[in-house]
């Protein structure tokens, strides 16, 4: 049977391009549609316009710290609108960049919706024009929601509207306790907008180390960012411009913008799996096996979509494992274990492997070793701001297994960390490592009590 493509991707996104860009480089022909922008989540309205307005929102810290090291500044001015239009550019470049990398590999986009019709069909949506493919790949990712219970939700924003407003808001509630909201809740407050954390659960970061938690909790009320846990929104109103929120306690705040950021959800509605025989998890996640391949023998799915682990670098690995597997005769299952991470808040977070509890769940004998210590810049700066590691070890083997770090420059060491506890490296290892001086980094080398 002759078919368009030799392979058809929905959704270019960090798992789709990199697929279908393999796909074509190993000489497939592909195919590639998206309905927003080329790119995905990642490079429009995830990680990358994040990481830009994180870096903004340190810098009030910054020139408050430079004081210390007899610096004088003068009263620094914030402007939203130079950081959004900046940013923007920032983001159309890359777009083009990620245009430009699947053109050169022979791969054709397509600007649609791909709705599918049959296992090898898909449909698309505005150029009302059909295509065949012998392989079709989901890679359509996931969505912010906002529970439809609220009353007046539709007053709500998420993280996609987030970074497009017009204006910085003077007060901001963001809703939820995983890594966006915690990172939201430290760049509206680090540009200077009173911001309010509501999160229904009894502490942030969950799946997170516990101490890890507390301590990043407790870091984000010492910056003035008010945290209410166990805490949900009930209703919210319009009121003199303004929306005024209802909370579970009973209480009402009036702010200038209400920010969900309560979980993703994988983008598998209105793709026609029903007529496809693509089987779904019960979270609504297409189910694959270790190969990516869904209950439908030529239908693949990778990244969010397939609600695994849910970050960039794994939907890239698993796009990348496709392309091997399918176009390149080498079947390649990815990893998932200690994948390191970060919560880009203010401080930082980076984790890899197992946190203490995970730990000892599984293990026998669990040694821990830890520090909690004021960097050195803030000895200068006179911030008040510690630095927190903790190393989680079998006491068995030796084995490290996760390291999790609290304050500046966190995700760097974590990303260098990672490769030592990929390899399984021992506590003793560490313990061989000299140490860099002076550095925050060298302190994971120099644990020696156990606590
Ligand atoms: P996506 O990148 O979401 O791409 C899916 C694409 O499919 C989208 O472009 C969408 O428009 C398109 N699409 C959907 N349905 C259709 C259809 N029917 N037809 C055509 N096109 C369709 N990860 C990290 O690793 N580090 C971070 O710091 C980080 N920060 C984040 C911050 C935020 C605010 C958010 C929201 C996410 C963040 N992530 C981060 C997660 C990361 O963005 C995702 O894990 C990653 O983008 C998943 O890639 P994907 O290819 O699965 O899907």
């Amino acid at each position: 049977m002759d078919y368009d493509f030799d392979l058809l991707t929905i959704g270019a996104g960090s798992g789709g391009v990199r697929a279908t860009r393999m796909a074509a480089t190993y000489g497939a022909k592909a195919a590639v549609v998206e309905e927003y922008r080329v790119g995905g989540t990642c490079v429009i309205r995830g990680c990358v316009p994040k990481k830009l307005m994180v870096y903004a929102s340190r810098y009030g810290e910054d020139f408050d710290d430079a004081a210390g090291f007899g610096w004088h500044v003068p009263h620094a001015k914030f402007d939203w609108a130079t950081l959004i239009a900046n940013k923007d550019r920032e983001i159309a470049r890359l777009e083009g960049l990620y245009r430009k990398n699947l053109g050169g590999a022979g791969a054709a986009i397509f600007e649609d919706r791909a709705v599918l019709r049959d296992p090898h069909t898909v449909h698309l949506l505005k150029a009302n024009k059909t295509l065949t493919a012998k392989t079709v790949l989901i890679a359509t990712g996931g969505r912010p929601w906002i529970p439809e219970e609220i009353e007046g939700n539709d007053l709500a924003i998420t993280s996609n509207e987030a970074f497009h407003l017009k204006d910085l808001p003077r007060c901001v509630m963001v809703v939820g306790g995983g890594y966006i909201a915690i990172e939201f809740a430290g760049i509206f407050k680090g540009l200077g907008s009173r911001t309010v954390l509501v999160h229904h659960g009894d502490e942030v970061l969950r799946g997170f180390d516990r101490e890890i938690r507390e301590r990043m909790r407790h870091e984000m009320q010492k910056r003035g960012i008010d945290v209410h846990l166990k805490s949900s929104v009930v209703s919210i109103r319009a009121h003199n411009g303004r929306k005024l929120v209802r909370l579970s306690d009973g209480t009402e705040q009036e702010v200038d913008e209400v920010m969900f950021a309560v979980g993703r959800r994988p983008n598998t509605g209105g793709l026609g799996l029903e007529h496809c025989g693509v089987e779904l998890t019960s979270r609504r996640a297409v189910a694959v096996d270790a190969y990516s391949r869904s209950s439908q023998a030529n239908i693949y799915a990778v990244g969010d979509v397939t609600d695994r682990v849910n970050l960039t670098p794994v939907a890239i690995r698993e796009g990348a494992a496709f392309a091997e597997t399918v176009f390149n005769d080498a079947p390649t299952a990815v990893d998932h274990v200690d994948i390191p991470t970060a919560v880009f808040g203010t401080p930082e977070i980076g984790v890899v492997g197992l946190t203490e509890e995970a730990a000892r769940a599984q293990f026998d004998k669990v040694d821990v070793y830890k520090t909690a210590f004021r960097p050195m810049r803030a000895t200068m700066s006179g911030r008040d701001t510690l630095i927190f590691m903790k190393l989680v070890v079998d006491g068995a083997s030796d084995r490290v297994l996760g390291c999790h770090v609290m304050g500046e420059s966190a995700a760097e060491m974590i990303q260098c960390v990672a490769i030592a506890v990929k390899m399984k490296a021992t506590k003793r290892d560490f313990d061989a490592t000299v140490a860099l001086h002076p550095s925050a980094a060298e302190e994971l080398v120099l644990l020696k009590t156990k606590a």
